[in-house]
Parts: C-alpha cells; structure tokens; sequence
C-alpha cells in the first residue's frame, strides 16, 4: 500500500495547485471555483495517467508476457509486479507438472507391457508405442477412435463388452502371428487402463515343456509296459530254460534303455542349468577321441572299418566330460546307423581362420535334407524304430548341439540319402590351440596339419 500516500498527496497537491490557478483567475470568489478547477486538473491528470499505466499493462498482458511486466510506480507498478509474479509462479508449477507427466509418460514407454489409456465411451486417449505395436495402431492418428472399431479380435471384443476384468483375456495380435495377453484394470470415471503382454514366446516354450513331458512319459511307458508284460509272464506261464534266458535278455535291454533315457535326461538337464565351460581350461584332444575310438570298436564289434585321426595334439578350452560326450554320440549314432562293412572316420582339422573341427563320417543310409533342421529336437527320430531297437533315447544330436553351443561353436550336419553323413563340430579359434598339455606351446592358434589317418579295420 505504499503507492497510497504518494497517489493521495498528488491529489492534495493538484487540488491546491487547482486552488492557486483558481486565485489567480477570478480573485473574487477564488476559493471556491478555485477548488473545483484544481479538483478537476487533479482528476484529469490521475485519469491521463492512470490511463496510460493501465494501457501499458494491458498491452503486456495481451503480449507473450516473456519479459518482465511494466515497471510503473505507485498503483500500477505493483499491480503490474504483483500480475507479473502470480503469472511466474503459474508458469513454473505447469513446467513441473509437464516435466513430471514426461517422466511419467517416458517411464510408461519403457514399460516392458504396452499401456493403453481409454475413456469412458472406450476411445484411446493414449497409448506407448509397445501397444500401439501389439495392437496395430498409429498412437497419434487413432486418437479419440474407439478401440473397438480398431481391434476386432472377437475375445477382445467380448472381453471389454462383458466388463469383467478379473482374469486377462488372450487375443492373437492383429498385424502379426503373435499371441497378446490382454488385461484391463478400471479407474477413475469409468476409464480404462489396458495392459498388453506379448505371450508367444511363453506359450511356445510352455508348448515345448508340454510336450517334452509328454514324450518323456511315452519313452519311460513304452519299456516299463513291456518289462511289466514280461514279469506277468514269468509269473503265470511255465517257460523253459531257454525260454526264460530270453525273456531275462528282453527284460535287460528294456532296463538298459530306461537307464539310457533317464540318464540321458540328466546329462541334459545337467547342461543346461550349469554355466558355461570356462574358456581357459584347456582340454587335450588326444586322450578324448582314444576313449572314443575305444568305446566305438565295441559298439561296432568289428562290423564296420574305423579309422580315427592319430596323434591329434591340439586342445580345445572346455569341460572334458562334455566334449567327450557330444564325440562319442556322434561316433556311436555312425556306428548305429551304419549297416555292417560300411566305413567310419573321424578327422580333426585347423581351418584357415583358426577355428578347430572334428568331423565324423559315414557310409551309412544318410538322412533325407528335409529332416536335417529338426534332427537336434529332443526325441525326433527319422526311423523310430531304428532308433529305438539300436538303443537310441531321441536325445542324442540334443546333447551334441547343447554341448558344442556351450563351447562357442556350432553343429554342422551334410547328408546325402544312400551315401552317407557327415557330422561336423565346429570350435572358435579362440577356443582352439596346437600342440599338448605339456608341450608349452602359446595360446596363439596354430594350424595342425591333418594327421594321416591310422586305419584300423576290424573284422
Ligand atoms: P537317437 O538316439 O535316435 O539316435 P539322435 O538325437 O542321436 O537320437 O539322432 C536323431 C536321429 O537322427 C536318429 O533317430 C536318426 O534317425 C538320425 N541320425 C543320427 N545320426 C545318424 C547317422 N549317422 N546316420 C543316419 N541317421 C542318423
């Protein structure tokens, strides 16, 4: 209120200037119309200025208001400042706010789900790009459209028509082959929150799991009904000596192939809930394929000529166990398959680029190009019963594939229907190193020229 003074003493003042110019006009009757000039002088000039002070305010108003308000004194500077301050305070709480809504618009967009808001009548009002991808919408174009008239994916249509939200809704997305879980939570005044999960994903591994379950269970079944057929069998009938040898025979290869399946099982389980082989432990190649080579001349109890790479001295950095394994499925799955008097290798080669493979070939039937991309799925056979009657669990290519991945390298598999395979273990070169265990030989790959292959056939 300091303006208050100074405005009033103007006042005063002009009146007895009024007062004085009055006197000095008619000496008279000075007093009086004296007075009433000055009062008059003194109203005109308040208003002339008053006028132009509130115009100057105006005109900031009407303006963008971005510099500072006019800086007027008395009245008009204080309710200019005071314009000016309101206008300030207003101005930073919206900034606040707009930041605040765009930290909150951006987390939402980083959402993992999409999230749709809509309002009472069912029209978008937003929507992050992750829903506006699972639905097929334009975020800005199909704003204010009504959901419906945009997904017409008849559950979800049902789903939002029928108002209960307690359980989400799946949907198949409208633009692609995917599968969409779809959850609505109400809020406010009737308005919606719509929440989207890309579920093909899950739904092909819970697919997976089912089915692996299920086909465990077959594998498991199919031996113990007929170990069970054969225990009724002993029970009930008077067999003969031979005849009992036999069904004891039967009964022990059915045993054999649970323990095979079960214990293939676990060799799987196994590589997959442990880390990955550490890349600094070197595993040395020669000692690996000799227990192969030995384990295969059983196997094939001279039926087939075997010829193995000799003297390999290269390591591969790795888990032991794991690599012995996935060689020995390779080499025993040649011996299986391989009719009698056909021939099996195995090679050990440094390609240019450093990478180290081990190869193992047959001569046996080959497997037609359009089972080769699914011969690595668990329990996927190209002859069922060939499999089964050779011992064979489904699982092994499951196995190699795993184990050879967990080392950084890939399974390579040619075949040709009538003349043979060839499976390749292909190992990175920084996996890869020449030489023995104690030879000290550095790190730095080394290309190993092909060892002459020993021939060593039996029967
Ligand atoms: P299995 O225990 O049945 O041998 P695998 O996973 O080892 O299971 O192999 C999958 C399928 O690939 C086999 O059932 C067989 O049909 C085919 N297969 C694997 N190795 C060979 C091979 N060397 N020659 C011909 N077919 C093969």
């Amino acid at each position: 209120m300091i303006w208050l003074l100074p405005r009033f003493l103007a006042v005063v003042l002009a009146m007895l200037a009024g007062g004085v110019m009055g006197l000095w006009i008619d000496r008279a009757d000075a007093s009086v119309v004296g007075l009433l000039l000055g009062g008059a002088f003194a109203i005109s000039v308040v208003v002339v200025r008053d006028t132009l002070h509130g115009y100057r305010l105006i005109a900031w108003l009407r303006g963008s208001q971005e510099g500072p308000a006019p800086r007027d004194a008395g009245l008009w500077g204080e309710l200019g400042y005071r314009i000016e301050r309101s206008l300030r305070l207003r101005e930073h709480a919206a900034a606040t706010e707009r930041t605040r809504l765009t930290q909150f618009l951006s987390a939402i967009e980083a959402s993992p789900n999409g999230v749709m808001l809509l309002d009472a009548g069912d029209q978008i009002e937003w929507c992050n790009s992750l829903a506006a991808d699972h639905f097929g919408l334009d975020p800005q174009r199909d704003r204010r459209q009504r959901i419906t008239n945009l997904v017409r994916a008849p559950a979800f249509v049902a789903y939002l028509q029928a108002g209960r939200f307690d359980e989400p809704v799946q949907m198949p997305e409208p633009r692609g082959k995917g599968l969409l879980s779809v959850l609505v939570r109400e809020y406010g005044d009737d308005q919606k929150l719509v929440l989207s999960q890309d579920i093909t994903e899950r739904e092909r591994s819970d697919g997976m799991r089912r089915d692996f379950v299920a086909n465990v269970s077959h594998e498991i079944r199919t031996p113990l009904t007929v170990l069970a057929g054969f225990i009724e069998t002993l029970r009930s009938l008077p067999l003969t000596e031979v005849e009992r040898k036999r069904v004891l025979q039967l009964m022990t290869q059915q045993a054999d192939r649970m323990g095979s399946l079960v214990s293939d099982l676990l060799t799987l389980a196994q590589l997959e809930g442990s880390p990955r082989p550490n890349a600094d432990r070197w595993v040395a190649l020669k000692p690996v394929l000799a227990q192969v080579e030995i384990d295969a001349r059983v196997l094939s109890a001279g039926r087939h000529t075997l010829v193995f790479a000799a003297d390999v001295e290269a390591q591969i950095a790795g888990a032991q166990n794991e690599l012995q394994s996935a060689v020995t499925n390779l080499v025993n799955n040649a011996v299986r398959y391989t009719p009698e008097g056909g021939r099996i290798e195995l090679t050990w080669r440094v390609q240019g680029d450093g990478s180290g493979e081990i190869a193992v070939s047959d001569t046996g039937p080959g497997i037609a190009r359009e089972h080769l991309p699914r011969l690595t799925e668990r329990f996927y056979r190209v002859d069922g019963s060939r499999s089964r009657d050779t011992g064979g669990t489904g699982l092994g290519l499951s196995i190699v594939k795993h184990v050879v991945q967990r080392h950084g390298g890939e399974l390579d598999i040619q075949s040709e229907v009538g003349k043979g395979s060839v499976f390749r273990l292909v190992f990175p070169a920084a996996r890869v190193r020449a030489g023995t265990l104690d030879s000290a030989v550095s790190s730095a790959t080394v290309a190993v020229p092909a060892p002459t292959p020993a021939e060593n056939a039996l029967g």
